[in-house]
This record gives structure tokens, C-alpha cells and sequence, in this order.
């Protein structure tokens, strides 16, 4: 996954202000940090140890700047006078590495920084970031006598020739909101205008910057989303939209196991409220409501457009920054996945068919902030709910909650809060309120509408609160305090339940609460099948984030650290210095797990902005991944220096990937031993060198290549492709690729065998996160398993439910069957235990 394209994730340039004023400092990084919450903005005001002066100071920027520290660099904007000089005095400061990647921008402090974190936030590299610092004073000419906004339509930099590229959606839920916000972000800062339609159905063209207009072309699954650019970059958005296209628009939504698609049971005796179960568990206790207070917007005459618009723009603000804290809020208590879901809502705030239609309605005057955003909202909110796809249809309900937190905003009224504890009753639940549900506060959650697969309901699970949507409008007839039992199983609300009832679901909440402590406790434990033999499971990771979550998940280590994806953003590689720090704090993240850092993977699907390639008729077939570095050792010479740097305080692997060839490895060896070898700690272990087995003749001659190696890894992706020769992104060819094939399933039996003595063979291709797999792999030889973190605990578990003996007995079923179809019905079958 690309890093910066993610949200929440990857080296985001950091920023730095200074100014001679402490307060002035910090009130402009609290504007900034609401539009970005992911971007570090460091005030550097006033002078050290005097408070009450005004005036600027070398060291104080200088610790700035390494506070905002990031691979990405750090932009540097200033008030005026002494302080420019003092931020040229700190540049001596800081360490030579990092002097390279930090620039002075000349941008007006405010706006700049304003202008500055948007653009970071969206992953821009540095010279993005401060050209878009430098423009902060555009919005404001504009609005001080300028030309009105333009109207919806061409947008800047569109110019030239359309571009063209489809791209199949494959997405259990379609071109859902989180995946077209993914493409939101991905175009964002790409200077060519773009626009997006239903190439199967011939909906469209919408702006392809839009979410709102993106759902309106209800992409579902396997239909195309044809993209269409023009403009100096148009080239870079289409590739930037195919590269997540590629990493299936970074949906996790597979992971997420849904809730079965019932239909609500028929309300049965007088106070059972039947719906959709839509997040497991029971809970009984008094309804509480939300009472929502009434937003309603004046008839009164509005304020001048001036007015009106910086209205407007401090409640987006407000808006934004309140969302953005309750990102980070969810990040910590659920997730990054679920975290992600608010990027949704965040976006909606900047989408044009709603912010800029409702600045344009009040530039033209007579109608205030408030109407003018009820009234795109009212717009917006019909083109949701006119969409067929029911699914699709769920997110007005997600729309519906900024437009009141906006509204609220910009009537001065205060957002609702449940009153008291218990189960909250409501007509439906928007993602933002949802994610602010604390489950000691609110046991239950009973929604009149909604569905068991909107963000709310997904947030609730996440955050373990049990729920049931759908009930029907009865349920808001509900008093406040009466009692409930609230079944998310079975998805029914009893009213005054019976003293039995009560006990069952108490029995089953203490049952649910020992399982799940279990399973926790479990995951961060070895796993040994039932007669003992050890699987390392460990986590494939793309960040430091990754890495925090893995070692949540209970990972044992890192089997692969994509280091494509860790400079996915930058427009230049970083150097060895950089890349020696990435990989520390990663290391440090792990704490004494083992970390396994593959060089850098690029060609064919994994383009590198950083490291521009001729165009080749078959790149999957070309200069990619270890052949790559080879042919240009300047790129793998530093990152061998770094890897080894790394390793030598911490338990460090390195692993090639794309190797075909002895002559390869033996190349690559004679690098790694070339790097100069820094003291070693003592009980650090040695550098373990490994290779990744992607091609079949690696696997066919894996007993030449193990004595070369400590470790071999299969890339189930790229083997399956290469033995089927079929295209890994190819979405009509997505049966044929498949690692379960026997032909597939061959390559690691023989890769496996030659293992030596001292050497070890895992799989870190996305087959290994399959627990279905797992103990077919450990019959095949396999000893380790590098997954997705949140693959980690299921791994672990199916690790332990599988002995050697019969695990070798399904190997070599499996071996023997004809295709990937039947080795699939056979691990699920029943008999084979
Ligand atoms: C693989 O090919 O299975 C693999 C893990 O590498 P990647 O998916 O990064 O190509
Ligand atoms: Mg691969």
C-alpha cells in the first residue's frame, strides 16, 4: 500500500513555525493541525526562558525542526526579520543528514501553514507542500475583490490531450465510499483535472475529486471505472489511481467479516422489536436518547457574503478539526481500518458539490452560510439517496452527520450526547457519532434505519458494542429508562425482559468476555501445533504504524517490511542516513522481534516515483526487484549500508526479491559483504541473508540457491502469477492466478525440501494469512507465516489445531489433485480431519 496515499500512514513533511510571538507560534499551528491532524506542526515562537519577549531563536527552531522531523523533510515558514535568521542559524544546528530535507519558504506564516498542512496532509512531497505555502494568499486575493469562485467545470491544469484508463472494481461492496475516498486522496495535489465514470453502465463523467460524485456512478463489483486526465500530470494521476487500483483501492473490507444478509424476523409478541443483528453480543439496561436539538436556520436576513463566507469557513474548520481528533480518538480505541472510515466524512467537508457549491451560493449573496449549506446538503443527500445499490444508499446516513455537525457549528448550537447510560435508542447513527460511543456508557445500541454494513455498524463491532439496526420507526416510541434486553445475535429489543432472560444473556456476555480475553492472550503467545512443532506467524508491514499494529496483533516478528512502500511518496530516494533511521525506529517499534527488511521491490506493479523507469513492453517480465538493484547498485548499496547499520543493534533479516538465478544471489552477497560492518552488539544475532522465491526457477532450483541463504520466503503472489502466467492485477484473470493451484502448491513442496540444516522456508504472499492454508503449508514444509497483522491471531489459532503428521497427509492429497478448485473443497471438507 502506497504509504502517503494511505490515510493515517507513511512520511508526511512536517512543518515548523516560528515566529516572535510564543502564542502567535502556537495559534497558527492549532489552525494548521485542524486541517491536518496528521501532520506534525511544531511552533517555534518567542525565546527560550523569556517568556514575555518577543523574538526568535536558532536553538528553539533548531529542536523544532527535529520535532517535526519526518523522511519527508520539513518546511520551515517564518514571520518576518530576525526570524528568518534565525531559522538560516538553525539550519547549522541539525544534523547534515537532515539539513538537505528541510526548506525556508518565503510563504506568509498563517495561510501558508494553513495551506501548507492541507497539502501535507495529502502526502505531498516538500516541494508540493511549500509551493502550496507559497499560493496560501490566493484564497484570500480572491475573496477580497477577486473574480467569484469558479463555477463547477474544467478544473486548473486541465489542458492538452484526455488520458484514458480503466480500471476493473473488484471490491465486495464496489466502488464504496472508503475505496472512492482512497481515489480522492490519491489525486490530491496531481495538477491535471480528472474525471471519472461508469465505464459499464456509461454513467458519468463526474469530477474524479468528488466523492459525492464518484457514488453517484455506483460502481459495484465487476464493473470499470474509467478515468479520464488531462494536464501536465495526467500521466502521474492515472498512474497514482492505478497503483491503488493495484492494492485493491487499500479496501479491507474482505477482512471484515459482514453480517449475514437476513431479513428483519417479523416483530413477534408486544415489546419484541425485531431488525438486523449488525454487531454480536447482549446487553440489558434503561433506553437512553440522543436528543439531537432541533438545527433550525433562521429566516433572518444574512450577514454581507464577507461575512457570511468566513462563517462558513470557521465552521468547516471546527467541523474538520473535531473530526480529525476523533480519527486519532478511533485510531487508538479500534483501529487504523476503522479510523480510515472518518477520512469519509473529512472528505465530504472538502467536497466540491458541497463546500464549494455552498461558497459559490454565498459569494453570489442574499442567502446566508447556514441555508446556503443546507441547501447543497439537501442536494448532495438526494443524489446518495437515489443511488440503487442499497449499500451505497447507506452512506446519506454518513453524510447526514457532518452536514449537523456543520450545521450546529454554524448556528452556534451544541452537538447531542446521550443522556445517561444504557442502550441508546435512535433513528440512525452516523460514523462520527458512533465512534464517540464509549462502551461503558452506551451497553447497546438499538437504530430504527440503517444496515449491519454501514460504517456505523462496523465502528460498533470494532469497538464492541453490540447493536441492532433496521428495528423499524415503533422502536423511537421507546420511553427513556425503560428497560431493554438488546440481542445483536439474533438482532431483536425486548422490552421489559423477563428476570430469565436477563440471566441467559448476563451467562453469555461472561462466556463472550473469557473467549475473547483468551484469544488475546493467545495470539501474543508462540504457536506450536498440537504435537509441537513451532510456526513462526509473523506480520507483513509497510510503516512504523504497520509495525505498532503487528506487535498488537501478537506477531512474532516482521517476515517482510515492503520498503517500496515506506518511500512510496517521495520525489527523491531517500539516502542511506534516512533510510538507516526508517528502519531503526521500526526495529525499535518491534522490541527485540525480528525484523525482515526486503530491498527495495520496484518494476512491473510497484513503480517508485523516486526512481523513474523506461517504459518496458513487459515489465512484469523486466528489470524489477533484485535485477533492478543490480543493474543500478547505487540504489541497493545504501540500503545494504542501512540494513546493516540496523542489524547491528537489532535482530535484522534482509531479503531480495525477484531472484531467478545463483549468479544473483552471489552478486547481491558481494554487496551486502561490501557494506561497511559496524560494531555488533553482543547478543544482538547476526544478519540473516534470505531470498524471496517468486519465480519458478527459483523453486525449481531452490537446492541450488538454499546453501547460499539462511532463509528462503515465498511470494505466493508472484509465484502463482509466474507459474499461471497470469497477470496478478488482471481482474478477469483472477481464478487462474491462484496459489492454492497444484502447480503453485509443487513449487513450495520443492522449495521447502531443500532447505538445509540451518536454513528455514516461509510464505509471505497473501496465502499465508489464509487459516484456512495454514496447516497445508506446514505439510508442505513451511515453518513461517508472514500475514496482514489482523491475519495474525486466526493463523496462530489454526497453527495450533494442526498436527504434523496430518498436515503432511493433506499435502500430499493436495499435491494430487487436479486443480485449485478441488484443493479448496478439500481443506474445507469436513472428512479430511
Ligand atoms: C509476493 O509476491 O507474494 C510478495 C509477498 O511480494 P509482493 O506482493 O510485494 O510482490
Ligand atoms: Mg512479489
Amino acid at each position: 500500500m502506497a504509504a502517503a496515499e494511505r490515510a493515517g500512514s507513511g512520511a508526511r513533511v512536517g512543518l515548523v513555525l516560528v515566529s516572535h510571538s510564543a502564542g502567535l507560534a502556537e495559534n497558527a499551528a492549532e489552525l494548521a493541525r485542524a486541517m491536518a491532524p496528521d501532520v506534525r506542526v511544531v511552533p517555534a515562537g518567542g525565546v527560550s526562558g523569556h517568556a514575555d519577549v518577543l523574538g526568535t531563536d536558532a536553538d528553539r527552531v533548531a529542536g523544532a525542526i527535529e520535532g517535526a522531523w519526518s523522511t519527508a523533510g520539513v518546511l520551515v515558514l517564518m514571520d518576518l526579520g530576525s526570524a528568518v535568521l534565525s531559522a538560516e542559524f538553525a539550519l547549522d544546528l541539525i544534523p547534515a543528514a537532515h539539513r538537505a530535507k528541510v526548506t525556508l519558504s518565503a510563504a506568509p506564516l498563517v495561510e501558508g501553514a494553513v495551506a501548507a498542512a492541507v497539502a501535507a496532509q495529502t502526502g505531498g512531497a516538500l516541494e508540493q507542500v511549500e509551493s502550496e505555502a507559497v499560493s496560501g494568499l490566493l484564497g484570500k486575493q480572491a475573496q477580497l475583490g477577486g473574480p467569484p469562485p469558479a463555477p463547477a467545470g474544467p478544473e486548473p491544469g486541465g489542458e492538452g490531450e484526455w488520458q484514458e484508463e480503466l480500471f476493473p472494481v473488484d471490491l465486495p461492496l464496489g466502488l464504496h465510499a472508503r475505496p472512492a475516498a482512497r481515489v480522492v486522496q490519491a489525486l490530491a495535489g496531481v495538477e491535471a483535472e480528472v474525471r471519472a465514470s461508469n465505464a459499464t453502465t456509461g454513467s458519468g463523467p463526474v469530477s474524479a475529486r468528488s466523492l459525492n460524485s464518484l457514488a453517484t456512478l455506483q460502481v459495484v463489483r465487476g464493473q470499470r471505472l474509467r478515468l479520464e486526465a488531462r494536464g501536465r500530470e495526467a500521466k502521474e494521476a492515472l498512474s497514482r489511481v492505478a497503483r491503488l487500483a493495484g492494492r485493491a483501492f487499500d479496501d479491507p473490507v474482505t477482512a471484515e467479516p459482514l453480517p449475514e444478509a437476513v431479513e428483519p424476523q417479523p416483530s413477534g409478541a408486544e415489546g419484541v422489536f425485531a431488525g438486523l443483528p449488525a454487531s454480536p453480543g447482549t446487553a440489558v439496561g434503561p433506553v437512553v436518547r440522543l436528543g439531537h436539538s432541533a438545527l433550525v436556520v433562521p429566516e433572518t436576513a444574512p450577514g454581507s457574503p464577507l461575512q457570511e463566507a468566513a462563517l462558513l469557513e470557521r465552521a468547516l474548520a471546527a467541523t474538520r478539526s473535531e473530526l480529525g481528533q476523533l480519527r486519532e480518538q478511533t485510531a487508538r480505541r479500534a483501529g487504523a481500518y476503522e479510523a480510515g472510515i472518518l477520512d469519509a466524512d473529512l472528505l465530504f467537508l472538502e467536497d466540491p458539490e458541497l463546500a464549494d457549491r455552498t461558497r459559490a451560493a454565498v459569494a453570489r449573496g442574499g442567502v446566508g452560510a447556514a441555508r446556503a449549506w443546507q441547501e447543497a446538503a439537501a442536494r448532495a443527500r438526494a443524489q446518495w439517496e437515489g443511488i440503487a445499490d442499497p449499500r451505497l444508499r447507506l452512506r446519506a446516513a454518513d453524510l447526514e452527520g457532518v452536514v449537523r455537525r456543520v450545521l450546529a457549528h454554524l448556528l452556534g448550537t451544541p452537538e447531542s450526547t446521550p443522556t445517561g447510560s444504557g442502550i441508546l435508542v435512535a433513528e440512525d447513527l452516523n460514523p462520527a457519532d458512533t465512534a464517540q460511543l464509549d462502551p461503558k456508557v452506551i451497553w447497546g445500541i438499538a437504530t430504527a434505519a440503517g444496515g449491519p454494513t454501514s460504517h456505523s455498524a462496523i465502528l460498533a463491532r470494532s469497538l464492541g458494542i453490540p447493536a441492532v439496526v433496521g428495528l423499524g420507526a415503533p422502536v423511537l416510541s421507546l420511553e427513556a429508562g425503560a428497560q431493554v434486553l438488546l440481542d445483536g445475535d439474533r438482532g431483536s429489543l425486548v422490552l421489559d425482559p423477563s428476570a430469565d432472560a436477563v440471566e441467559d444473556a448476563a451467562r453469555e456476555r461472561e462466556r463472550r468476555r473469557r473467549a475473547a480475553a483468551a484469544a488475546a492472550r493467545a495470539a501474543s503467545r508462540p504457536a506450536r501445533t498440537r504435537d509441537g512443532v513451532l510456526v513462526e506467524v509473523a506480520a507483513n508491514i509497510g510503516s512504523v504504524a504497520d509495525a505498532r499494529a503487528a506487535v498488537a496483533a501478537g506477531a512474532d516478528g516482521v517476515g517482510l517490511l515492503r520498503t517500496e512502500f515506506l518511500f512510496q511518496e517521495l520525489a527523491q530516494l531517500p539516502g542511506e542516513e534516512e533510510q538507516f533511521l526508517a528502519y531503526q525506529e521500526i526495529a525499535e517499534a518491534l522490541a527485540g522481534r525480528p525484523l525482515t527488511i526486503r530491498t527495495l521491490d520496484v518494476g512491473a506493479d510497484k513503480p517508485l516515483p523516486s526512481v523513474p523507469r523506461e517504459a518496458e513492453a513487459n515489465p512484469a517480465l523486466g528489470v524489477r526487484g533484485l535485477r533492478l538493484g543490480l543493474a543500478q547498485p547505487e540504489l541497493l548499496t545504501p540500503q545494504l549500508a542501512a540494513i546493516t547499520r540496523v542489524a547491528a543493534s537489532h535482530p535484522v533479516r534482509v531479503m531480495f526479491p525477484m531472484v531467478a538465478t545463483r549468479d544473483e544471489v552471489m552478486v547481491a552477497r558481494g554487496l551486502l559483504a561490501a557494506a561497511p560492518a559496524p560494531d555488533h552488539l553482543e547478543g544482538v544475532p547476526p544478519l540473516q541473508v534470505g531470498i524471496m522465491v517468486e519465480v519458478p526457477a527459483a523453486a525449481l532450483g531452490a537446492s541450488v540457491l538454499a546453501p547460499l541463504v539462511d532463509f528462503m520466503s515465498i511470494g505466493t503472489n508472484d509465484l502463482s502469477q509466474y507459474t499461471m502466467a497470469a497477470d496478478r492485477g488482471n481482474a478477469e484473470l483472477r481464478g487462474l492466478a491462484d496459489p492454492l493451484h497444484p502447480a503453485v502448491l509443487r513449487l513450495i513442496a520443492l522449495t521447502a525440501a531443500a532447505a538445509g540444516p540451518g536454513s528455514w522456508v516461509g510464505v509471505c504472499g497473501e496465502l499465508a494469512g489464509d487459516p484456512a492454508a495454514a496447516e497445508l503449508l506446514i505439510g508442505l514444509g513451511v515453518r513461517e507465516l508472514s500475514a496482514a497483522p489482523r491475519r495474525v491471531a486466526a493463523v496462530k489459532e489454526a497453527v495450533r489445531a494442526a498436527t504434523l503428521p496430518r498436515a503432511r497427509r493433506l499435502a500430499e492429497q493436495a499435491l494430487e489433485l487436479p486443480d485449485a478448485g478441488a484443493v479448496r473443497e478439500l481443506l474445507a471438507s469436513p472428512r479430511r480431519r
